[in-house]
């Protein structure tokens, strides 16, 4: 599933439309890995664009070590409990992926990139709800904000190689 996603600024006529949606890294083990992907301006593309956000490795190291520590989790909602039936289930399987995310992440040498541009020139929405104001328009100064639209289901899912390359054809936001 994906959502189109609407930008405008709040004081000229930018407008833009992104389609975001799961997007994985596809790793050397044959294994694919979520990737987090964020809204951001790009100073090279000169406009809001998708991209990578690279968790710190002190991060993930901590968050593995309150998992096995036996920390409680929050309580799973009826769409996880559908898919992990107990506690201990949930608890094994998030160790496992925290510990796949932690050997890439160990292994991730390049920073996040752009993914249309696949620069590094970029500044990140602050993590505020759909619709608020989060970013300022380096052109103008007025006020960025995303509006969210239509659900799409997006036909097959954009992989990346594990230091952020597309591989194949990667869905261009629309
Ligand atoms: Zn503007
Ligand atoms: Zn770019």
């Amino acid at each position: 599933m994906g959502l189109l996603l609407k930008i405008t600024c709040s004081d000229c006529s930018y407008e833009k439309r992104l389609t975001i949606g799961p997007v994985f890294y596809q790793l050397p083990d044959g294994n694919q890995l979520s990737a987090s992907v964020i809204r951001a301006w790009c100073r090279t593309c000169d406009g809001v664009v998708l991209a990578e956000e690279i968790p710190s490795e002190e991060g993930l190291s901590r968050m593995l070590q309150r998992l096995e520590s036996g920390e409680p989790l929050p309580p799973l909602d009826e769409r996880l409990r559908k898919v992990w039936p107990d506690e201990p289930t949930f608890r094994a399987e998030f160790i496992r992926r925290t510990e796949q995310q932690l050997r890439w992440r160990r292994s991730r040498s390049s920073p996040a990139h752009c993914l249309t541009c696949r620069g590094n020139e970029f500044e990140p929405f602050a993590g505020v709800p759909f619709g608020d104001r989060a970013l300022q328009h380096p052109s103008c100064s007025g006020w960025l904000t995303c509006s969210p639209g239509a659900r799409l289901s997006l036909a097959g899912f954009p992989l990346l190689s594990p230091e952020g390359a597309p591989i194949g054809t990667f869905p261009e936001a629309r």
